[in-house]
């Protein structure tokens, strides 16, 4: 009878757990069993740190066109610093979570995972709800016709443009987190999915403190 040996390369230890479809000693066996069982999703928040970056310097006019930044700006004229709440905190929360998961982690059984990302999407449904009454109040109440009884107007054209344009935004990214991906049902990929809608989810929050801050820029000015 041949002696079986551990699979792993340069491992002289007699193969186990063959009934497990696997023929690695203990030490390799527990060590793959971790790894498989670990998420490596640092990526997944690298990638949305950066284009979070890229985003901020194209609206800004940095980057690309100047277009986008000649509309925007001038809303928060003087009040510039309002622009650095929004943008700083979709950058602190990607860079939060790039922290908390820059080693690879364990995820929870499936249930648990079900659960995660059913809370995850509960939430996105309430915020897509309350992001479109909000951007329906702020179009019906600050589009107000030149002449109409509303006078001074209550936002002038440049803040109308900077909030209405974030916080469409807001909802466009809204609209990658409340989509349906049919991953295979196993608890990784769940896993995986979670975080990769945190990344819109984290991008609808600040659009919509955005629009916050233009509304708060011109009430300002
Ligand atoms: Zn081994």
């Amino acid at each position: 009878m041949s002696e079986l040996k551990c699979a792993q390369k340069d491992c002289s230890n007699e193969a186990q757990y063959i009934d497990a479809g696997s023929s690695y000693c203990q030490d390799h066996f527990q060590k793959r069993e971790q790894q498989q069982g670990q998420l490596s999703v640092r990526w997944v928040y690298l990638a949305g740190l950066f284009l979070w970056i890229a985003i901020w310097l194209w609206i800004l006019g940095w980057i690309g066109p100047q277009s986008l930044a000649q509309k925007i700006l001038p809303a928060y004229a003087g009040n510039q610093g309002l622009l650095a709440i929004p943008v700083g905190m979709g950058f602190v929360v990607l860079l939060i979570n790039l922290c908390l998961w820059w080693a690879p982690k364990g995820y929870a059984g499936y249930e648990t995972e079900v659960k995660v990302i059913e809370f995850v999407e509960r939430n996105a449904g309430w915020f897509l709800i309350a992001s479109g009454a909000f951007l329906t109040a702020a179009s019906f109440f600050l589009t107000r016709p030149p002449g109409a009884l509303l006078t001074p107007p209550l936002l002038a054209r440049e803040g109308l443009v900077a909030v209405l344009a974030f916080e469409a935004a807001s909802l466009f990214c809204l609209l990658f987190v409340v989509s349906l991906y049919w991953t295979p049902p196993n608890p990784k990929s769940l896993a995986r999915l979670r975080h990769l809608k945190t990344v819109p989810f984290t991008y609808a929050v600040s659009f919509f403190a955005a629009a916050f801050s233009a509304l708060v820029a011109a009430a300002l000015s």
